[in-house]
């Protein structure tokens, strides 16, 4: 079977991580500080910090920004349910904003139109997650201009992006967001096996995160309510978790972040290869933003199920049947039945929900090989039901 995504592992990579093993330091040593460094400098932004997946990024990136009960999150319903969820680990509620039928990212009209109506209602959003799907980066621009306006924070969900730019910027310089998420779960562009990454300007919030990331413990003295008992001293002053990520993610993600810009050139050179392979046939390919470089983590078709004399699933079983192991990114976030039992219904986000009904995720990672590509477009033809060329 021909996955959808696929980790890349190197030799260096794997010689990367013994050598941590055989160091003194399995955690809490030189390589997490470094991988930090490593990818705040290559995105441009002043803080970062490492964690054991980007759900735990998100979670701590909530609490900094202090959304708690009473307050409500907006996210866009295309998106791992991540994205929502950690809105509810807060205690705050969840609400959607529906997609843009081209790029399929949250819909700046919908938002504007939405947020007109939240004023009018004095139930504004504390924080908007951001969600780069497929790592095409969200017209951030009028987010953040809606931000000014309405006074919300924003988190950049750029779980699919890293290595993608927006505006000629690498996506987690946070120009336009106060906090940037990263994944490095192995199907993402590039990985620690699991882990993730939070990355902002502000120095608060970094430091806030920082304490929310072990327990809530400071070893700082300025931090502390007063003088140490002694050089053992420690003081817990917030209610943290124990997210932090070990010596042999972080040495991977080092070694990993090396062949980053060549990972994205890769993915680029086979979409547009896509892009020409499937020109003829009755699919919508992804539509690419002007102002966007993206990281492309996923590559989405759209069926064009009115030249289709298939469904939608007979299109996909058949593609899994003859070994192409496509995917759906993703079911939407309000029809789950967790989010149904908050309230939400069928129909709510009708953009998102017609999306849903025709999207597949084709094999899309850096090692997919042109032979393979293109014994993916021909069991496609095939499951569409062209027969020859
Ligand atoms: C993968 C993913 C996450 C969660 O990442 P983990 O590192 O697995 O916790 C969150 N949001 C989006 C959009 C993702 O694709």
């Amino acid at each position: 079977m021909i996955p959808y995504g696929r980790q890349d592992i190197s030799q260096a990579d794997i010689d990367a991580v013994l050598d941590v093993l055989k160091s003194d330091f399995l955690t809490q040593g030189p390589q997490v500080p470094r991988f930090e460094q490593n990818v705040a400098l290559h995105v441009g932004a002043s803080h970062a910090l490492a964690v054991n997946s980007a759900t735990s990024a998100l979670h701590i990136a909530c609490l900094a920004l202090g959304l708690g009960p009473g307050d409500v999150l907006w996210t866009t319903p295309i998106t791992f349910v991540a994205s929502a969820n950690c809105a509810l680990y807060c205690g705050a509620g969840v609400d959607f904003v529906d997609i843009d039928p081209r790029t399929y990212n949250l819909c700046p009209k919908a938002l504007a139109d939405k947020l007109e109506q939240a004023e009018r209602d004095g139930k504004l959003p504390k924080v908007l997650v951001a969600v780069h799907l497929s790592g095409q980066p969200c017209d951030m621009q009028a987010i953040g201009a809606l931000a000014q306006r309405y006074g919300f924070k924003i988190i950049e969900d750029a779980s699919h992006a890293i290595g993608g730019k927006y505006r000629g910027e690498f996506i987690g310089s946070c120009r336009y967001s106060d906090i940037t998420v990263f994944s490095f779960h192995p199907v993402k562009i590039i990985t620690t096996a699991e882990g993730g990454m939070a990355l902002t300007n502000d120095a608060e919030l970094a430091s806030k995160m920082a304490l929310l990331r072990s327990h809530g413990i400071t070893r700082d003295a300025n931090q502390m309510t007063h003088e140490a008992d002694g050089p053992w001293y420690y003081q817990q002053i917030d209610l943290g978790f124990n997210y932090r990520m070990t010596e042999l993610q972080a040495a991977l993600g080092n070694s990993q972040m090396e062949r980053l810009d060549q990972f994205v050139a890769r993915r680029h050179q086979l979409a547009s290869r896509y892009d020409t392979l499937l020109a003829e046939l009755p699919v919508t390919t992804p539509w690419q933003h002007p102002d966007s470089y993206s990281g492309l983590h996923l590559y989405v078709i759209r069926l064009q199920l009115d030249k289709i004399g298939k469904t939608h699933r007979q299109v996909f079983e058949a593609l899994r049947e003859q070994g192409v192991g496509v995917n759906l990114h993703y079911i939407p976030v309000h029809t789950q039945p967790y989010y149904q039992r908050m309230g939400f219904r069928q129909g709510d986000f009708p953009e998102a929900e017609r999306y849903y009904a025709e999207a597949i995720s084709l094999p899309m990672f850096q090692a997919l090989r042109e032979h393979e590509q293109g014994q993916v477009v021909k069991v496609l033809r095939r499951a569409l039901g062209i027969h020859g060329g």
